[in-house]
């Protein structure tokens, strides 16, 4: 088991030192996992310590400690995320759409602009933004695939129509598409991304990880067990790992 959305940093609410390291380690181990990955926000990139937690990590050889990044994906920014990117040997980089031009509508007090919008359009610009993440190559694994959801606003089209264009970048580039369990403590009360979308993807033969989005270290882990079943059920055999940005696969 692993779990590679882990964010150390959160929001600022502690430092990255010694003691917040050891508890997420703590937590990692009981929960089972062989594999954690701290993905910060890309915004507190440069408070991670990463000696730091190569020193932590050496304590508990059992479990293995990847460090990768979730950033923040804005077209038009591909330079600056470059440059950020070649300053560090990421493990992996999680591409995530948090915002639609401007506007960060996963934001709780943004619910209300949220909900006069037109659920349609704002499927098709949300996927639009993300075909671009995957087209950019920056990125190894595409955050929250379905994130837009949140609310529990569903499209009146098809899911599958408003992602396709998204999914056909994801797989020309051997992309990895995460389950992220964190959605169900969301409005919309379900894992990231639904079920109908986890199934078009293992259909087009999209390799899958999984991810806790933990800012604590109470909920690393949370829900993967079942997230792995979820997937069995499905079909899938593998899931992707990543070291020095190089997708290694593992039975599942
Ligand atoms: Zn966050
Ligand atoms: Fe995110
Ligand atoms: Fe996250
Ligand atoms: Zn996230």
């Amino acid at each position: 088991m692993l779990d590679l959305h882990v964010h150390l940093i959160g929001h600022q609410e502690r430092k990255a030192d010694r003691e917040a390291l050891r508890r997420y380690l703590g937590a990692a181990k009981s929960q089972g996992l062989q594999t954690i990955g701290f993905s910060d926000h890309d915004m507190f990139w440069e408070e991670l310590n990463f000696d730091l937690i190569r020193q932590v990590a050496a304590e508990t050889p059992e479990l293995e400690v990847l460090v990768g990044l979730e950033v923040d994906y804005r077209p038009g920014e591909e330079e600056r995320i470059r440059g950020m990117l070649a300053q560090f040997p990421f493990d992996y980089v999680i591409g995530s759409v948090h915002e639609i031009y401007g506007w960060p509508f996963d934001m709780p007090d943004q619910e209300g602009s949220y909900r006069r919008a037109d659920p349609d359009e704002l499927y098709q610009r949300y996927f639009e933004i993300v075909a671009q993440a995957a087209q950019s190559g920056l990125f190894q694994i595409i955050g929250h695939l379905d994130l837009i959801k949140l609310f529990g606003v569903r499209p009146s089209r098809d899911i599958l129509e408003h992602a396709a264009p998204a999914l056909s970048e994801i797989a020309a580039r051997a992309l990895t598409v995460e389950i992220n369990t964190n959605g169900r403590y969301k409005p919309v009360g379900e894992f990231y991304p639904e079920r109908k979308l986890i199934q078009e993807i293992q259909r087009r033969d999209i390799s899958f990880t999984l991810g806790s989005d933990a800012h604590q270290p109470e909920v690393v882990g949370r829900d993967l067990p079942e997230a792995a079943e979820l997937l069995r059920s499905v079909g899938v055999r593998e899931i992707a790992s990543f070291s020095g940005g190089q997708k290694i696969r593992r039975p599942l």
